[in-house]
């Protein structure tokens, strides 16, 4: 039988970290297996919609490159795929009355007012109303007068009060459940959209999916789904929950964290590449201890038996450290292009910025971290003197003075201000000297970029300021060493 798997995201926002992690797991337990992998938009809850986040979550596949192989704009033959368009083909309502007439569901006409006085619990972080089966005993000419009435109405699932259910999850096995747990959930809303409680149960059956992977806040709904499908006479299908993503606080990985979705981790100036290979570890590892994987090397490698069930802490320092990874073996050619408009918002001056985007490429971890590592060539920062001592070069500010003082003339004299010419030139001064090479080229670096750290040596710098430059800023070192 071939695989069938989806992602089946509701267009509410940014795409959740947690969401994106289900959506890859789905693409490679189905490309893995050479099975299909398909995009349904569940879009029932009107109250949560969000303009513009059906394109969001386009654009995100696309990005990632989580290729649907079916979808709203793919059909594969279980169109629609999107819910409210499902709902207009009656599917649901259909299933609803099949499970009405079967007794496993039933109407509801109980008021807000009435629902206000019952029980709260809380199911999924959410509070719900747990339900007292006031109008399962209605009967069947009650119930065909109130909506012959018009009056509003919900449809329940009807859940038994005693007994025991039970269902399998791939990793977490088998799970019994008292039936007593199991609220009386709704199916149907009274604005006639179905609950996602309910859709996603005759979608996964009716567009034949075998595996849904969802996070492990469905736990505890899932009883409730599996005694679904068996009223409807279907075959469960094989059930994935993933472990909870937390912070480095190990709660909750939220908004509140800044970095809980695709979009805010791009922002920041992490490439998606790196963003899917580090999702694709928060709950899943290969036999070995491998942690660089292309998303091709990911379908090869991916056994979904080997996710874990424990947390997982999203852990920004490790993303960092392999984005690194990801720029350093990255095409010069495709870094200067992605690099280029973080290179551009710092330097206006007319600089060889391809030389400057070379420099950088093996020491940032991000596009973000560009900025602190350029913005010296623009403009020189204010910077402390004491910057010039150094106690392994063996520097100090009167030594520091000296050297600027000395090879100002030489490097006003020559005009090549390659690095190569720079480098020899200065060389042959450090030779005359007998001096040690750090103890000329840390001051020099201090004096053209006002910096502890650069991303190159004193002439990689001047090399790209230039000589006029590179020879006022040596004056400004002088002119700061001697007004001390
Ligand atoms: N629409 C649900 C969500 O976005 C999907 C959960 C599932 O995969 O079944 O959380």
């Amino acid at each position: 039988m071939k695989i069938r798997t989806r992602y089946a995201p509701s267009p509410t926002g940014r795409m959740h970290v947690g969401n994106l992690r289900s959506a890859l797991y789905e693409f490679l337990i189905a490309k893995h297996a050479g099975g299909d992998f398909m995009l349904r938009i569940e879009d029932t809850d009107q109250e949560r919609f969000v303009e513009g986040a059906v394109d969001i979550i386009y654009r995100t596949m696309e990005k990632t490159g989580l290729k649907h192989d079916e979808g709203p704009d793919k059909d594969g033959g279980y169109g629609p795929y999107v819910q409210s368009e499902r709902m207009k083909t009656g599917i649901y309502m259909k299933y609803a009355k099949e499970l009405v007439e079967k007794g496993e569901a039933y109407y509801c006409f109980c008021d807000k007012e009435r629902l206000d006085t019952l029980k709260t619990s809380v199911v999924d972080g959410k509070e719900i109303t747990v339900y007292d089966k006031h109008c399962l005993h209605l009967s069947k000419e009650e119930v065909e007068a109130n909506l012959a009435a018009g009056k509003p109405y919900v449809i329940r699932q009807n859940n038994p009060t005693t007994g025991t259910t039970t269902f399998h999850d791939e990793l977490y096995g088998d799970i019994t459940v008292d039936n007593s747990e199991l609220d009386d959930m709704i199916l149907i809303k009274s604005d006639g959209y179905p609950t996602y409680n309910f859709a996603n149960v005759i979608d996964d059956h009716t567009m034949n999916i075998t595996h849904v992977v969802r996070g492990n806040e469905y736990l505890s709904s899932s009883p409730k789904y599996v005694r679904l499908y068996e009223a409807l006479g279907w075959e469960v299908p094989k059930y994935i929950h993933l472990p909870l993503i937390t912070d480095e606080n190990h709660k909750k990985l939220s908004k509140r964290s800044g970095h809980a979705s695709f979009e805010d981790l791009l922002e920041q100036g992490f490439i998606s590449e790196a963003i899917v290979n580090y999702i694709a570890l928060l709950g899943w590892s290969p036999e070995d201890n491998r942690e660089i994987f292309s998303l091709d090397e990911l379908i090869k490698e991916f056994d979904y038996h080997r996710i874990n069930k424990s947390p997982s802490v999203f852990d920004i320092q490790k993303l960092r450290w392999m984005n690194g990874e990801y720029i350093k073996a990255m095409d010069f050619d495709k870094f200067y292009e992605e690099a280029l408009p973080y290179i551009k918002e710092v330097i206006k001056k007319d600089l060889d910025l391809k030389k400057i985007a070379n420099m950088i490429k093996t020491r940032i971890e991000t596009y973000c971290d560009i900025k602190d590592h350029i913005d010296f060539f623009e403009e020189l920062p204010e910077y402390d003197i004491h910057m010039y001592e150094h106690k392994k070069m063996k520097t100090d500010l009167d030594s520091s003075l000296k050297v600027l003082e000395e090879v100002l003339p030489i490097l006003e004299g020559i005009d090549d201000y390659s690095n190569d010419n720079l480098y020899k030139t200065l060389l042959e001064y450090v030779e005359k000297n007998g001096y040690k090479n750090g103890f000329v080229m840390w001051p020099i670096r201090t004096a053209v970029s006002g910096k502890q750290m650069t991303p190159g040596g004193a002439t990689e710098l001047m090399e790209i300021l230039g000589k006029d430059e590179s020879l006022k800023r040596i004056r400004k070192g002088i002119e700061l060493l001697k007004n001390r």
